[in-house]
């Protein structure tokens, strides 16, 4: 990764209303159009869609992002595995049905999230995942960072 002199942090997702960071760029006409990676290649058409879904799927994406910058071998928090369950989605951090560590974790769950965000109809989890925010899902972040700190 090269990115620390380009606008990567800075620069959002080309999608009005995205709320993610455009990471990928699409060359049109000579210039360059960034898109997260959830709306990158998608057509148009979706892109609504895809914006609420990413909307309502932030707090774990942003989970999923953060367990995938944990140093290796780092064990998911276990705050972070009893958040998941308690939103319905405990699955999303295993890999064939077995505990792995935090990066892997982090990895699959950005990949299931990815496949719920991209694919159109795929609203079932919504629920689970307003009911999760409810109950305080938003803390995560602060959940991952103490255990950044204890795993230094
Ligand atoms: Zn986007």
């Amino acid at each position: 990764m090269s990115d620390e002199s380009t606008t990567y942090d800075r620069t959002g997702c080309f999608v009005a209303g995205c709320p993610l960071p455009g990471s990928m760029a699409t060359s049109t006409n000579g210039s360059s159009q960034w898109f997260c990676h959830m709306h990158h290649g998608a057509p148009a058409t979706s892109w609504a869609d895809i914006t609420a879904r990413v909307s309502n799927r932030l707090p774990l994406l942003e989970a999923a992002r953060r367990l995938s910058n944990l140093p290796p071998r780092t064990a998911v928090p276990s705050a972070i595995v009893q958040a998941f369950e308690a939103s319905g989605r405990g699955a999303m951090l295993l890999v064939d049905g077995k505990r792995v560590p935090a990066r892997t974790a982090g990895r699959h769950a950005m990949g299931v999230l990815e496949k719920e965000i991209r694919t159109p109809g795929q609203q079932q989890a919504l629920e689970t995942v307003k009911a999760a925010m409810a109950s305080g899902f938003r803390s995560m972040g602060e959940l991952i960072a103490e255990s950044e700190e204890i795993g230094a």
